[in-house]
């Protein structure tokens, strides 16, 4: 049943079944996996951004199981959420879960990662491809020639495929002048640090460690392919790269062991995000700078610019207040 706040409120603010609550959105946070550093401030910022303009956050992690996030969805949806924000596990296995959103009225933002095959309001992300581009970048400058490996992130995950593209938009010139050579590539399941250490392990042994340079996807993945190169004294003289000034890798990009890092400022994407998830209930018009296609139709898109973090720049971390010299230094 609608309740009318104050007249001449009452059509904006009415709330009942299938009715959203502009006023006081109910959002649903479901993240893939608030195990991973990033994604708990990702959360916080948004928590903080959301509350500010009036919203209550339900936040669930599904940690990297694709029946979870689907389950949690389906509780988020029956908790009645004015909206749902969404950083999916699987890219393409939550299309019958946002149909019932859908039927339900709920409004439905991508966050971070594209859903795909599935009817979404919108998506905000960084710039994937120019984060691929900058990580590529980086490690020709310091490799121009030789034999690389290419690590790619999570195979559930689209960012995976297009930092891929970003990557291969300026290897790939280089591979048909015959400077470089790819001697191996292989997607990291769950984006695993683990998993991507014993890769490049075998990687290693598979060449006699006549690797040149790693093109890592992320922080996670490169540490762990650190750690394989540091046990073959590697560390340092192979360049790698990375993505998302986790604390750990911002140290090693000052220690020299990781060539680079991209800074994605979350506190933007989080903010951001918060306030588009609010305009999708209120019908308001969020400002959008793209479109993309996820197979199911053109989404509304806001993409933010990365930053390229070498060692030379890192001090715009302690400026933007994302770490603490302390931090940094290791105290
Ligand atoms: C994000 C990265 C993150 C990775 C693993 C990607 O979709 O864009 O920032 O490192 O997932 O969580």
């Amino acid at each position: 049943m609608g309740v009318a706040i104050g007249l001449g409120c009452a059509l904006l603010f009415a709330s009942g079944p299938g009715m959203a609550d502009a006023r006081n959105p109910k959002i649903g946070f479901s993240i893939d996996d608030l195990r991973l550093e990033r994604w708990t401030r990702d959360r916080d910022y948004f928590i903080g951004a959301a509350e500010k303009l009036g919203a209550k956050v339900y936040v669930q992690s599904a940690d990297a199981s694709e029946q979870r996030q689907i389950a949690q969805i389906e509780n988020l949806i029956s908790r009645g959420v004015d909206v749902l924000v969404i950083v999916p596990y699987n890219a393409t296995v939550l299309n019958n879960a946002i149909r019932e959103a859908k039927k339900a009225k709920i409004k439905v933002l991508s966050y971070d990662r594209l859903i795909l095959n599935a009817d979404v309001d919108a998506y905000i992300s960084f710039d994937n491809k120019a984060v691929g581009e900058l990580q590529a970048q980086s490690i020709v400058g310091l490799k121009p020639k030789g034999n690389y490996y290419l690590l790619g992130g999570a195979p559930t995950d689209n960012n995976a495929k297009i930092l891929r593209e970003g990557q291969m938009k300026v290897l790939q010139p280089l591979i048909d002048k015959g400077d470089i050579k790819v001697v191996g590539r292989q997607w990291v399941k769950d984006w695993s640090a683990s998993e991507a250490m014993s890769i490049v392990e075998n990687a290693l042994t598979a060449n006699g460690n006549m690797i040149d340079a790693v093109v890592a996807s992320n922080d996670a993945t490169a540490g762990g392919a650190i750690q394989a190169l540091a046990a073959q004294k590697l560390a340092g003289k192979v360049p790698v790269s990375g993505q998302d000034a986790d604390l750990a890798a911002v140290r090693r990009v000052i220690a020299g062991t990781q060539a680079m890092t991209v800074y994605k400022p979350l506190k933007t994407i989080a903010t951001s995000a918060a306030l588009l998830a609010v305009q999708l209930v209120r019908n308001e018009k969020p400002a959008y700078n793209s479109q993309i296609n996820n197979g199911y139709k053109q989404v509304s898109t806001v993409l933010l610019k990365p930053i390229l973090l070498t060692r030379s720049n890192v001090d715009m971390l302690v400026k933007d207040g994302f770490y603490t010299q302390g931090q940094l230094a290791g105290k």
